[in-house]
């Protein structure tokens, strides 16, 4: 079947500049098309992803140039689809966040090798999400778009408003109407529209899908749809960032949270990269999953032993990762196979127990999507699936302020006493 290269009114090259991005590939069946926002193959429908010239040289220059840059993400736009001056345009420049070596979690959990947090909450917004739609937003600029927007379990909402108030975007966003508060005032805060829709993620994603081909979504940037290769690509700075706060070394095993399974592959895209380019000693690693029962498609489909991930209705209290049809989930199931991972699930009371876990131990308080990761992390220390004896990153994508209600009917104050010694004593305290 013969395939042309999608025109788009923007995709000349001379006037697209995302940096050392050269196309579009085909995860599928690998056919190219020119830069643009579109996100499917003409040929076989199969998902498209950013494909570059990466730098060529001597890894020693590379790495001296990225220490030399700045303490956020845009350290690393020689390897981003973004133009070479994008430090200098208005973004929220997210990331760079901390790598916590949390002794106090590993002495817990019997892990000897060494274990790290990769805390995101650090972000802008309080997610990771910041790290995905400072790449989408220059991809925006690049091909003309006005409006910003994006189907979102909570947490891409804030980002995307947020973002889009800095750069000087409209922006309306769209989420399942039942979110928890602190997510819901977080997005709408910015002063974008914010619209709640009457059903789940998977309903709200079908909505945007119809909206982009209607009049009505005309000039409309989705970040995680017809952006969604370049959105995508913001995940490789976590892999980036990880190694190389470990002193340029690749971990043996990290822990990724599941929603759409974006994160994951990029994670593992990213790792190769530095491979690649000489940047880390090439040894094996491997990628686990998490996902928590109440929504586990792609946790079902790897225990199973399938290929195809079969579409779930989330119920659980990790609302951030509730996607019961996760786009890339057959992926993450090759990534997580090929390096000899494995993806795991925990319940709703495990989820909170990692949360306080997390808190007591490190003084890190995270969202629901952590105490999953988390929580997956030590079920399978416990199963003796992650090896105790080796280097291991958890990344913790969000924060606990966000998601009180999870916590909050197990946590208060000690005590009530009156402003005396006395009742201090009697309350049993001193
Ligand atoms: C969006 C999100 C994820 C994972 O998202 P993917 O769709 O799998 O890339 C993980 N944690 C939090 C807190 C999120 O908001
Ligand atoms: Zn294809």
């Amino acid at each position: 079947m013969a395939v042309q290269t999608v025109a788009t009114t923007t995709d000349s090259a001379d006037t697209v500049d995302l940096g050392p991005a050269s196309a579009l590939a085909c995860r599928e069946c690998g056919e190219r098309f020119a830069l643009g926002p579109i996100f499917a193959c003409e040929a076989c429908f199969g998902p498209l992803e950013v494909a570059y010239d990466l730098p060529s040289g001597d890894p020693e220059d590379l790495r001296k140039r990225i220490e030399s840059g700045p303490e956020n993400i845009w350290r690393y736009a020689p390897l981003l689809p973004v133009p070479a001056d994008v430090a200098s345009k208005p973004n929220l420049n997210p990331g760079f966040t901390k790598l916590v070596q949390a002794d106090n979690l590993a002495r817990e959990l019997g892990v000897t090798g060494g274990l790290w947090v990769k805390d995101d909450s650090g972000n802008p917004t309080h997610s990771f999400k910041d790290r995905v739609v400072a790449q989408a937003i220059e991809a925006a600029r690049a091909f003309g778009f006005t409006t910003l927007s994006c189907s979102s379990t909570g947490n891409l909402a804030g980002a995307v408003g947020a973002a889009a108030a800095r750069a000087g975007f409209r922006s309306c966003v769209f989420i399942p109407h039942d979110l928890e508060q602190g997510k819901v005032v977080m997005a709408a805060v910015y002063g974008g529209e914010l619209v709640g829709i009457e059903g789940n993620y998977d309903d709200v994603n079908r909505f945007c899908s119809e909206l982009i081909g209607d009049p009505a979504g005309e000039g409309w940037g989705f970040v995680n749809v017809n952006l969604r290769p370049y959105y995508a690509e913001g995940s490789k700075t976590l892999a980036y960032e990880i190694c190389e706060q470990l002193g340029w070394r690749l971990p043996d095993q990290i822990v990724i949270p599941i929603a759409s399974g974006s994160q994951l592959t990029k994670i593992d895209k990213g790792l190769q990269e530095l491979v690649k380019l000489g940047l880390v000693e090439d040894r094996p690693y491997k990628i686990f999953g998490a996902q928590a029962e109440g929504c586990s498609p792609v946790s079902a489909a790897f225990k199973a032993g399938h290929d195809v991930v079969r579409p779930q209705k989330p119920d659980t209290i990790a609302k951030s990762l509730a996607i019961g049809n996760p786009a890339d989930g057959p992926y993450v199931l090759d990534i997580c196979r090929r390096t000899g991972g494995a993806v795991e699930d925990v319940t709703d009371e495990e989820i909170v127990d990692a949360i306080k876990l997390l808190a007591r131990t490190e003084g890190i308080f995270t969202e629901t999507a952590g105490g999953t990761t988390l929580g997956v992390a030590r079920k399978l220390i416990e199963a003796g699936v992650i090896d105790p004896s080796l280097t291991t990153v958890v990344v913790n994508t969000g924060d606990g302020l966000k998601t009180l209600d999870a916590v909050a009917p197990t946590t208060g104050m000690s005590a009530v006493i009156r402003p005396n010694l006395d009742s201090f004593r009697e309350a049993g305290l001193a």
